[in-house]
């Protein structure tokens, strides 16, 4: 697929990251249609496109005009088939891969040869996940950051069978949509993911042990330079999704001590405190989805 010539982006999975990306799709002039095979994504993504593009309008980043159009562009769908014009699909539904290989394979029977399939996974070999696929040469990984319409990055991540000219249309894509795409390599967790977890994991274990607060440990991350502090930013990413990277990275670490999990995430994981999205994580807010 020519870059040039793109104008559909299929999304599957409207949570935390999906909603983002189609916005970001959307206001780069993409159609977009999302697909999710839960019904309560519409109201939740149809909301935070709603939002977002009118926050856009009042700070007079764009007009009002170009709003309506981004919206009038977007279709939610919880029928995979309705994707069948688009000539990328990016993957963005839970960190599984499983799941994942089902979408994929589901997805291979709808759309036509030439269109690329990205996924949106933090840490899951895209060669493992390209496994499934009758054609891998077009299938990538693509990682935004959260939230993916603000940070600028993107992971671009080649499996062993993706095809050249898909890495070429994909960095290319990053830069229509206004990311900095940025080639790494295939390795559990890519870069940011891998060098990340220690940030996380050293958070929860000082707490465990009584070393710090969750909110001194932020407090001090924060004038030490970092933007986030580990908890309020596993907060914003689903304390759910955070966990299952853990998990992933150390499991294709062939469960090295040092990137085993905390037992305090599957904690929250099981008592549903999932973070923003959820309303509670290691705080709480006000509403659910607070971005
Ligand atoms: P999320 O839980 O917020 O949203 C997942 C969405 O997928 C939900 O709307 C759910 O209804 C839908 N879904 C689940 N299973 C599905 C299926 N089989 N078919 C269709 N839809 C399905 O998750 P998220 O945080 O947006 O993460 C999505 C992906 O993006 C994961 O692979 C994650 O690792 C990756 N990612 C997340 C972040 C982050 O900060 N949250 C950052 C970068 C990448």
């Amino acid at each position: 697929m020519n870059n040039d010539t793109m104008t559909t982006i299929g999304i599957c999975g409207g949570g935390t990251m999906g909603a983002g990306i189609a916005l970001n799709c959307l206001q780069a002039g993409y159609t977009v249609f999302l697909y999710d095979s839960f019904a309560q994504a519409q109201e939740r993504c149809i909301a935070f496109l709603q939002q977002n593009l009118d926050k856009a309008v009042k700070k007079k980043l764009i007009t009002q005009e170009s709003a309506d159009a981004a919206f009038s562009r977007f279709t939610f769908t919880q029928t995979l088939t309705d994707l069948k014009p688009c000539e990328l699909v990016i993957e963005a539904i839970i960190e599984e891969q499983a799941p994942k290989q089902t979408l994929f394979s589901a997805l291979e029977d709808i759309v036509p040869q030439s269109t690329l399939i990205a996924s949106n996974t933090s840490s899951i070999s895209i060669t493992a996940l390209a496994a499934s696929l009758r054609h891998p040469e077009r299938f990538i990984g693509m990682h935004f950051f959260n939230p993916p319409h603000v940070m600028k990055l993107v992971e671009v991540i080649a499996g062993k069978r993706t095809s050249p000219e898909a890495v070429l249309t994909v960095v290319e894509l990053c830069k229509k949509l206004g990311r900095t795409p940025a080639i790494a390599k295939d390795v559990p967790g890519f870069i940011v993911n891998r060098v990340a977890r220690n940030y996380y994991l050293e958070a929860m274990r000082i707490t465990s042990e009584g070393g710090a607060s969750v909110e001194q440990v932020d407090v001090l991350m924060r004038s030490a330079g970092f933007k986030m502090g580990p908890f309020e930013l596993v907060d914003l990413i689903g304390v759910d999704t955070n966990y299952a990277v853990t998990l992933s990275v150390w499991e294709q670490y062939f469960r090295e001590p040092r990137f085993a999990p905390a037992l305090v995430q599957k904690e929250y994981v099981d008592a549903g405190l999932h973070g923003r999205k959820t309303g509670e994580g290691f705080y709480k807010y006000d509403k659910p989805i607070d971005k």
